[in-house]
């Protein structure tokens, strides 16, 4: 009985996977943050690069991916997919549970996936630097990682909460060749802003995302990279679920259940387009796909949808997307990356029209589930991760109840090599399960941009 069903190099999918060219109906349009006018590909171009933009916006189906790109991903990819089987034996389970680990990448996390084409885009339309803000640090250390590899420069705003608790991600950075500030800084507009309000706040990604663009925006030679969220970025993370379709036929499996954790939306996007592909032709129409989110952040189970910024200081296009409101600040949990207030477009778009489900945890509960996954797979996964092992388990354990030999399939977004503190202030019992923050929610959404 196999365990890992690994793909040649060779079978590595050579084009990214549009989802926009098959979705039943027309995406909201972004609007001008001054105007509230449908933006134009001008506006883009002050921080983007053209092809960026024009993938933004594509209604190619499948998208070629640059062999200067292709050969780079090769590093580590094609990823591995797994049988857990000790897992399934732990939980006593008739379900079989595979997962999609993208936790051998340089960075340790499906990032890079998206760092790599993004920087070479850059670097081929004359850019010499990026800016970009983290929030664990997962996304800072893989632009930077990638700027190396085309001899850019890289300045990362890393969310202040997560620059305290994670300091070897901002040596990962350093090591790369990047600078990495604790955000807010001092050294724009909307930190300066922020810091005047709340000097100890624990930062956001929503902060560092306004200190990236104003600097990107400000400077020449300098372009903005978005980690998640945005359509180009989803794009190029689906060569995770192309991967995984082709393991799982190694394996005669068909997927019932796809998992994914949800920060900004982009590996879960990643893993499952391809699948979701497949459930809308008709394929596979019971195809049960679970977004998973932290429950002190709900953006899918509890935001609302609509138009919002997708930073604190408004620079950044509206989008049409679950929002808990852009100056909500989540609570500090270790699950750095999943803080975010709003959500990709299209992920939004998927759950607005009943294509997915979303489910959240506490994160007590997820490290509980990591533990168990550390002990039977052996794999130390990221907190971020973490949320979809839980719900992977609590689908396992529901088979277990019903007798049915469901295959669940998630994606393993990355280790937790890092994340080390946050583990051992599980175990000492120091991690807070934060209720969903109603009222300030409450007055954030209050807080919307009004359009149309
Ligand atoms: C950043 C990160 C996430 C969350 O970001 P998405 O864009 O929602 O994927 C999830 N897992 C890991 C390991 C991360 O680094």
């Amino acid at each position: 009985m196999q365990t890992k069903f690994i793909l040649d190099e060779r079978d590595m999918p050579s084009r990214w996977y549009n989802i926009l060219a098959d979705l039943p109906s027309p995406m909201p349009p972004y609007l001008h943050p001054k105007t509230g006018k449908e933006i134009v590909p001008a506006d883009l171009a002050a921080i983007f690069p053209q092809e960026l933009i024009r993938q933004e916006v594509s209604a190619k189906r499948f998208i070629d991916i640059p062999e200067e790109v292709a050969s780079i991903l090769r590093l580590w990819r094609p990823s591995p997919l797994y049988r857990a089987r000790r897992l399934e034996e732990h939980l006593k389970t008739p379900a079989r549970i595979y997962y999609k680990y993208e936790g051998v990448s340089p960075a340790g996390s499906h990032k890079p996936n998206t760092a790599v084409p993004q920087a070479y885009y850059n670097m081929q339309e004359g850019i010499e630097r990026l800016a970009t803000e983290t929030g664990a640090g997962q996304w800072g250390s893989s632009l930077a990682f990638a700027t190396s590899l085309f001899g850019m420069d890289c300045t990362v705003y890393m969310v202040r909460a997560s620059y305290q608790q994670k300091p070897y991600r901002k040596m990962m950075m350093q090591t790369w060749g990047a600078e990495c500030l604790p955000s807010p800084t001092d050294r724009t507009e909307a930190g300066r802003m922020v810091l005047a309000r709340d000097p100890d706040t624990s930062g956001s990604l929503g902060i560092a995302i306004s200190e990236a663009v104003e600097d990107a925006a400000t400077h020449d030679n300098t372009n903005y990279a978005l980690g998640s969220v945005l359509n180009h970025v989803c794009l190029h993370q689906t060569i995770v679920g192309q991967e995984a379709q082709a393991q799982l036929a190694m394996d005669d499996a068909a997927a019932d259940v796809i998992i994914g954790c949800v920060g900004g939306g982009s590996n879960f996007a990643g893993f499952s387009f391809p699948f979701i592909r497949d459930k809308m032709a008709g394929k596979t129409p019971d195809l049960d796909v679970i977004a998973v989110e932290p429950s002190a952040c709900p953006t899918l189970t509890r935001g609302l949808y609509a138009y919002d910024y997708g930073d604190v200081a408004g620079l950044t296009p509206l989008m049409k997307m679950y929002t808990l409101g852009h100056d909500f600040v989540p609570p500090a949990i270790h699950a750095g990356g999943l803080r975010y207030h709003g959500d990709s477009p299209i992920v939004s778009r998927l759950h607005a029209d009943g294509l997915i489900r979303a489910t959240a945890y506490h994160q007590n509960e997820v490290f509980a589930a990591a533990v168990t996954f550390a002990r039977t797979e052996g794999i130390i996964v990221a907190p971020e991760a973490a949320h979809a092992v839980k719900a992977a388990i609590d689908c396992a354990l529901e088979c277990r109840t019903t007798g049915e030999a469901k295959t669940i399939v998630f994606n393993n977004s990355g280790h937790g090599h890092f994340d080390l503190s946050s583990y051992e202030a599980y175990f000492a019992g120091s991690l807070a399960d934060y209720e969903y923050p109603v009222d300030l929610v409450r007055e954030s959404l209050g807080h919307l941009p009004v359009t149309g």
